[in-house]
């Protein structure tokens, strides 16, 4: 850095490659100032990638009276489609009525608000469903007879934030992986950032005019280590589990099932062949990066989804499981599901009020859905403290390969087959949903199968990996099969193995790109 003279390197500095971060850092970019974001991992491999993947309203809010949070996020989801129509799509949840839960006027109420609270223009209305004779009702047990079904939007949560981060570098961010901050402190009006690469273990420093704490369950811990404050604590950690099992039912619309003891799980069709069932609200207390589901929470998911679904779940049905830590901002509830899900962002000018130092601000909560809201607010502190440089642009937007219309990926993948016919439809649409008209760069030149180079199992081959590589900042075979792709589901162990060893040995064959290199 630039040390001696003591000038800024960027302008803002980013700690945290979530959902967050990179929706800072891409809109902070395109109003055109200079941003450097680091992340200790994979992008999105905290939170931002073990979520139940909605974009919602969050219906159950409403019982917490969250209306400000609900409109907002409800507007969002025709947006954030809008701009990502590869990556996120309409879903219908059927909610069933169930004897003795809440009474039907209180869910037609909620669902009235819920229509239309938040401006649904594309997104069908709610309706009623005999499910005696909707095949909807036909994996359930023959007692529920009547259900509610209305729209939400499904979201790819991790590679929403890979293509926030593409879009944010793409607009001159430099975004370092595997990168963490190990120390930050305020020097004569500036933060001098130090970061350490967690592969090469080489440190270097970087000097921001302003620092942006988006370390989500870390986000006390970044305070309290790298920046030294006392008594720290911002954030609850709410834990939250999922189990996905071989599909359970053969339409496309997703169930929200009402337990017992208040709360509400969800089943959604996942990844074709499988249904994710989630989630599980539980205080935690350690390190959010040793999260697991625990066998009392695959038992109560599976025990909860039993309770409506004709064939139980049993323990030996679960593929996969996953767990995440929710940085809720806490708010004093007494219940971890009641804590609130809003976001709350706090500058910190420094210690001494007479003579303000560099601005430091801090992320607390914020949900996948408000991200690019939260972004929004987030700008408008840093017009005040830095001054503007930009009208907001993010609202109408694509993200890398959303450029295609709102209700048109039908026909876009469709449109695929004529460009390859040789290459299986199924694969065409694959790649279609991940990458959309990003396709084009990734299978340039490929007219035959052949083209593709090695496969390693599913239908992913050498082109998909070196693009990910190249593009999206994959350096493991676990970022590859778990955060860009849900492949994992399908590779076998040695599979895996013998992906990641090819992407050590590409990656140390290869002097890496701007895009990949670290501290
Ligand atoms: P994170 O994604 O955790 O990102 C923070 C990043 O900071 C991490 O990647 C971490 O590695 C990095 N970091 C930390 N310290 C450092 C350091 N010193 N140096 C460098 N990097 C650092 N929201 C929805 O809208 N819809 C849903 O359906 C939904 N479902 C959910 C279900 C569950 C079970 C959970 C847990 C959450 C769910 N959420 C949902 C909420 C949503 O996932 C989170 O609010 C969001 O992902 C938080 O993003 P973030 O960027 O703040 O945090």
């Amino acid at each position: 850095m630039s040390g001696a003279s003591l000038t800024p390197d960027v302008d803002i500095f980013v700690v945290g490659g979530g959902i967050n971060g990179c929706g800072i850092a891409r809109d902070a970019a395109g109003r055109g100032y200079s941003v450097c974001l680091a992340e200790m991992n994979d992008l999105a491999s905290g939170t931002s990638s073990w979520s139940t993947k909605l974009i919602h309203g969050g219906l159950r809010y409403l019982e917490h009276y969250e209306f400000r949070l609900v409109r907002e996020a409800l507007g969002e989801r025709e947006v954030l489609w809008a701009s990502a129509p590869h990556i996120i799509r309409p879903l219908r949840f059927i909610l069933p009525h169930s004897k003795g839960l809440r009474p039907r006027w209180l869910l037609r109420l909620g669902l009235f608000l819920y229509d239309h609270l938040g401006g649904r223009k594309l997104l069908p209305a709610t309706r009623t469903l005999d499910l005696a004779r909707d095949p909807a009702g036909e994996p359930l047990k023959p007692g529920f007879r009547t259900a509610f079904e209305y729209s939400d939007c499904w979201v790819d949560d991790t590679r929403l934030v890979v293509l926030n981060a593409r879009d944010a570098a793409d607009r001159g961010a430099e975004i370092l992986t595997r990168t963490q901050v190990i120390a930050a402190r305020r020097e004569a009006g500036l933060w001098r950032v130090t970061l350490r690469g967690r592969d090469t273990g080489t440190t270097r420093e970087v000097a921001a005019r302003l620092l942006v704490n988006a370390a989500g369950p870390w986000v006390d811990r970044l305070l309290e280590g790298a920046l030294k404050h006392n008594d720290v604590h911002n954030v609850r950690l709410v834990q939250g589990s999922h189990i996905v099992v071989r599909k359970l039912f053969d339409h496309d619309r997703a169930y929200i099932f009402q337990n017992a003891d208040g709360r509400i799980v969800f089943a959604i069709p996942f990844e074709g062949d499988f249904t994710l069932i989630g989630t599980t609200d539980r205080d935690y207390q350690g390190d959010p990066a040793d999260v697991a589901a625990s066998e009392e929470e695959i038992a109560y998911l599976a025990d909860a989804a039993s309770e409506y679904f004709r064939t139980p779940i049993a323990r030996e049905d679960v593929v996969w499981t996953y767990s995440g830590v929710r940085p809720l901002f806490d708010d004093g509830a007494s219940k971890a599901q009641e804590a609130t899900r809003d976001y709350v962002l706090k500058l910190d000018r420094g210690p001494d009020a007479a003579h303000p130092g560099a601005p430091l601000l801090n992320i607390f909560g914020g949900k996948i859905t408000t991200y690019r809201r939260l972004a929004l607010s987030v700008l408008e502190r840093i017009e005040t403290e830095l001054g503007a440089r930009a009208d907001a642009w993010t609202g109408d937007a694509p993200l890398p390969g959303g450029d295609i219309a709102t209700t048109g990926f039908a026909g876009f993948a469709d449109g695929l087959r004529a460009k390859w016919p040789a290459l299986p439809f199924a694969l065409l649409y694959r790649l279609a949903r991940a990458y959309g008209t990003e396709i084009d760069a990734l299978l340039d030149g490929v007219r035959e199968p052949a083209d593709l180079g090695q496969d390693f199992g599913a239908g992913l081959t050498e082109r998909e990996v070196i693009y990910l590589m190249d593009r999206e900042w994959a350096r493991s075979a676990d970022d590859v099969l778990w955060r860009r792709s849900k492949l994992g589901l399908r590779l076998t162990a040695a599979q895996a193995q013998a992906l990641d060893r090819w992407m050590e040995e590409r990656y140390s064959g290869t002097v890496p790109s701007r895009d990949t290199r670290q501290a």
